[in-house]
């Protein structure tokens, strides 16, 4: 049974699942979106001994490791960071391609949020230029809650 390769070539498949699944957020990332869903606000996390905002936030600090619960609200304008254009599209996109996903440092954070950059010529599209969040009309506490940002 040891040898049950010799003299094979072993052949490799590659193939895709499909797995739906359910779990919970947590109470960090659950306030956060309960925020954007209820009032469009949208919250970040402050490591007092690093001085950080987190967007998104989580539990604890990066830097020291210390459990984080101190809340502060940052602006809906931040700044692009970076981006890409997703031409390639799969069912795990959340809108139809091209789309552009970004990361925004918004106003008051010291981190980027992961987003979808919208309603931009592709030639205007520029590291530094400022964005707005769109929300969505009907909010359901997830991050497409804001449909994507925008050029200000
Ligand atoms: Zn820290």
């Amino acid at each position: 049974m040891d040898n049950w390769l010799e003299g094979l070539e072993p052949i490799v498949g590659h193939q895709e699942i499909k797995v739906p699944y359910r779990y919970s957020m947590g109470a960090t990332t659950s306030k956060f979106f309960i925020e954007i869903r209820d009032r469009k606000k949208i919250m970040g996390i402050k490591c007092a001994k690093c001085n950080i905002v987190y967007v998104p936030p989580r539990s604890t600090c990066g830097g020291c490791f210390a459990l984080l619960n101190d809340w502060v609200e940052v602006s809906d304008r931040g700044t692009l960071q970076t981006y890409t254009i997703i031409h390639y599209p799969t069912p795990a996109q959340p809108v139809p391609t091209p789309l552009i996903y970004g990361i925004i440092k918004l106003d008051g954070a010291d981190t980027g949020l992961a987003h979808l950059v919208s309603e931009v010529d592709y030639e205007r599209l520029r590291i530094g230029m400022r964005l707005k969040a769109v929300f969505k009309e009907e909010r359901v506490g997830n991050m497409l809650d804001i449909q994507y940002f925008k050029p200000i």
